[in-house]
């Protein structure tokens, strides 16, 4: 199963927020978090080990704008999906959103399974995006980079093309097992002449780089004749 993704929602409307955790939770590919605030928000994001891959951000909160903590957010050089929840659909209200950088909006009343959908999407198009960053147990993936941050060392690991292409394929399967010709067809292409051979040669290179005992795997792990990553193997205790 793919590891549930970090998403903070800032809403002041109890009901309304305690609704999205609750069913965001039971959806299963969420992990919600939650703010009252613009205030509190701000103080969740400003904790060095927070992480959140979107963010749900009602337009009328006590203590700002919405919009301008959605422009706020943009200019600190934030760069995950944020979807807006406005309370009227007024076209202006909506322009004015998107102009703060917002990257969809969803109505009020809204169904869930419409959320859950916009969420996704512009996960999906983030995922490929030059901003993408992914959390490989303890490093920052930036596939655009080919790089891994190791911000509790503060150390950064190059990758070469391939590696980097086969980190990003396992991170998508969801912690499932790749069988090496898959794996080798969708980072060499399926007409290449390379052999299974080649690919646990990267692998192996790959695995001194990433792991921190390279003799006991724990994040890149041999499973059912091919590779599966761990990416919540090795991070710190939350
Ligand atoms: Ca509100």
């Amino acid at each position: 199963m793919a590891t549930p993704r970090p998403i903070l929602i800032v809403e002041d409307d109890a009901a309304l927020r305690s609704t999205l955790v609750e069913q965001l939770a039971i959806d299963g590919d969420f992990a919600a978090d939650e703010a009252e605030s613009a205030g509190e928000a701000e103080a969740k994001l400003a904790n060095a080990n927070a992480r959140y891959d979107a963010i749900l951000l009602d337009i009328g909160l006590p203590d700002a704008d919405g919009r301008d903590f959605c422009a706020k957010l943009r200019r600190e050089g934030r760069q995950m999906p944020i979807i807006m929840l406005t309370g009227a659909d007024a076209e202006a209200d909506i322009i004015r959103g998107l102009d703060a950088g917002a990257n969809d909006y969803i109505a009020k009343p809204f169904r869930l399974p419409e959320l859950l959908a916009r969420v996704r999407a512009q996960l999906r198009v983030f995922d490929n995006s030059e901003d993408a960053v992914f959390t490989v147990g303890p490093y920052l993936f930036r596939p655009s980079a080919k790089l891994l941050m190791e911000p509790a060392r503060n150390r950064k690991i190059r990758l070469t093309d391939k590696e980097s292409a086969i980190l990003k394929f396992l991170y998508r399967a969801g912690g499932k097992p790749v069988p090496r010709q898959i794996l080798l067809n969708e980072v060499w292409g399926y007409n290449s002449a390379v052999t299974t051979h080649t690919l646990e040669t990267h692998i192996y290179r790959l695995r001194q780089k990433i792991e921190p005992d390279p003799s006991h795997t724990r994040l890149l792990l041999t499973e059912a004749g091919g590779y599966k990553l761990d990416p919540v193997a090795g991070n710190p205790p939350a």
